[in-house]
């Protein structure tokens, strides 16, 4: 069913093209066959060269949020400020990205003065954010 969905909203994204009076040259789909191929081809590179490792984490989940909670996220009895349920103790194995091996590499991205593309475009109005950003989801990713 999700990829029912996901083909009937593509046909209609397709069809905004002449109503919003704008065009594109190629309209992808992360099904698409050279789409998956480069993916595959990407992520095998990144794990072959060690900057991917699975690990097992646990914390305080949101089965509403679909999402992990960290201490400051957690409202009063445990609960989810949101949802405003009880949060349950869920432990999963997961793959874990080595942002931290390009913090660095990033910031100079993202601060570089004379820099005309960047997406997505809060990248490219808010650098000092961006930046900040790589080094609070960098610390993160250390303390899992
Ligand atoms: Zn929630």
């Amino acid at each position: 069913m999700p990829q029912e969905l996901a083909d009937t909203n593509a046909e209609r994204f397709k069809a905004l093209m002449p109503v919003l009076n704008s065009s594109n040259d190629f309209f992808i789909r992360t099904t698409d066959e050279q789409h998956m191929a480069k993916v595959q081809e990407v992520l095998q590179r990144v794990h072959d060269n060690g900057f991917v490792h699975r690990a097992s984490t646990e914390g305080w989940y949101c089965p509403r949020c679909a999402d992990f909670k960290g201490e400051t996220e957690i409202a009063d009895g445990n609960t989810c400020p949101i949802h405003e349920i009880p949060l349950t103790r869920e432990q999963e194995e997961n793959w874990f990205f080595q942002l931290s091996a390009f913090q660095e590499r990033l910031e100079e991205l993202l601060l570089e003065p004379n820099r005309t593309s960047f997406s997505p475009m809060r990248v490219a109005t808010r650098p000092s954010a961006s930046s900040s950003w790589v080094s609070r989801m960098s610390a993160s990713a250390a303390a899992s």
